[in-house]
């Protein structure tokens, strides 16, 4: 049976990086039938917060990262002690004051066998101890001194290693799928597996995540915790999806890929070796795809909250912000989008871009203006076909081409130059306010 974990520390935000390990771990345990189990590694008690393992739990299960088994390094301290204590007792620990070490057996050098790197072997020398300027250091008897393996702390906590390696096992945790950088730490919990003799998993080492210029993903290449995200608009579906592709590939350059199908063909062995690079357009680009998929009502509901952040006061309901949603939803990048694309409908005033202004509305069209405000306000039912029916009507009895009024007409309700259709606006703006904004247009 397949049994994976992710085994993120309290210390931080769930990291974009973090979340990609946990999905694959995830992904991995569903696609082969298995169990995915969140492990809390919260042995540094004075790093850990408890605010920090609220967000990542809430972070795992709005991507939708639901887990069968849940542990907590801080209620298993006895366990890691018992070892401890048993590897003294057969002496192959120490103790130097309160600490527990594990002494180093020299006797061979250390393999790693990695699913997707192949064996990676590690010779005594990795085990050198160096000093600040990464120089061997030397005993008295001039051989390299060697850094033996810290298990409990002075404090009585265990070491990560430690307590990951006696976790691993007792969970009966089948694959050890984690980010690169904790290379260096397997073959020290390989000696500590043979010190217990216990049994190794099977090891999986992510790439990567890096930013464009090659180095490792910072802020500079977009928001680092999954929660900045979220509050930037972005859709769980979107960045699961993104996600995935940090390492991995559905194949025939797909890049929009179900969970359902990605479960069909996902596997550990086809992740790749080299980094990702973190790409915020590509992102982007995801999340307008599924926004754009997304169902009205539904995409209604998911900007409530926004528009009521922005607008406390508003009097725009349900059906409204459907309308507004429907006609919206293929240009947004991110839900947040929305606030920009409508702020002209929230509030009284239209919020110009100048540049906009400047190039549709420096030439006096009040003529034109005045006609068809007086014209739409006397049509009967203000709906889309009447009011292009009556614009067009303006258009022939001015004898201009429509695209001569078009562009004046929008920048002047909307204050943009680009949106949806422009008879959709007028009736989404309303009778009263697309007159009242014609008629002040050039006041
Ligand atoms: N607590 C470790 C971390 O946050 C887990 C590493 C591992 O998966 O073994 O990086």
């Amino acid at each position: 049976m397949v049994r994976v974990r992710f085994a993120p520390s309290p210390t931080g935000f769930l990291h974009i990086g973090g979340a990609r390990t946990a999905l694959f771990n995830w992904m991995y345990a569903k696609a082969q039938g298995g169990q995915f189990i969140l492990r809390i590694e919260d042995t540094d008690l004075v790093r850990s917060k408890p605010e920090y393992l609220d967000e990542i739990m809430d972070s795992m299960k709005w991507l939708g990262l639901t887990w069968d088994e849940f542990y907590k390094q801080s209620d298993r301290f006895d366990l890691y002690r018992k070892y401890a204590d048993q590897l003294l007792a057969e002496g192959k620990a120490y103790k130097e004051g309160e600490a527990v070490l594990l002494k180093r057996s020299l006797d061979k050098e250390i393999m790693v066998d990695d699913l997707i790197r192949g064996r990676i072997s590690f010779d005594i020398s990795f085990f050198y101890k160096r000093d600040e300027n990464n120089n061997v250091v030397l005993g008295a008897d001039g051989n390299p001194v060697i850094k033996d393996e810290v298990l409990l702390k002075t404090d009585g906590s265990p070491s990560y290693s430690f307590a990951c390696v006696i976790d691993d096992s007792l969970m009966e945790i089948s694959h050890v799928i984690r980010g690169e950088d904790h290379i260096s730490n397997t073959p020290k919990q390989i000696g500590i597996y043979n010190a217990l003799g216990f049994k190794y998993p099977k090891f999986v080492h992510l790439p990567l995540i890096l930013d464009p210029e090659g180095g490792r993903m910072s802020k500079r290449a977009g928001a680092t915790a999954v929660t900045e995200y979220r509050t930037q608009g972005y859709l769980p579906e979107a960045i699961v999806n993104y996600l995935m592709l940090l390492g991995w590939s559905p194949g025939n350059n797909q890049e929009k890929v179900t969970m359902t199908s990605a479960l069909k063909t996902f596997s550990v062995k086809k992740i790749n070796k080299s980094g990702a690079a973190f790409s915020i357009e590509k992102l982007q680009w995801l999340n307008s795809q599924y926004i754009k998929e997304m169902d009205t009502v539904q995409l209604a509901e998911a900007l409530v909250p926004l528009v009521a952040a922005q607008y406390p006061e508003t009097k725009i309901q349900r059906p409204e912000l459907e309308h507004m949603a429907a006609l919206y939803k293929g240009r947004m990048n991110t839900l947040l989008d929305f606030l920009d694309w409508t702020d002209f409908i929230f509030n009284d005033q239209v919020n110009f871009e100048e540049e906009v202004k400047s190039k549709h509305l420096s030439q006096d069209m009040r003529k034109e203006f005045d006609l068809l405000a007086d014209r739409l306000s006397t049509i009967g039912d203000f709906n889309v076909k009447a009011a292009e029916e009556t614009f067009r009507a303006v258009v022939a009895e001015l004898g201009i081409e429509a695209g001569v009024l078009v562009h004046p007409v929008r920048v002047a309700l909307t204050g943009k130059a680009v949106g949806p259709g422009l008879f959709d606006t007028m009736v989404l703006l309303g009778r009263e306010r697309t007159v009242r904004r014609l008629r002040e247009a050039f006041k």
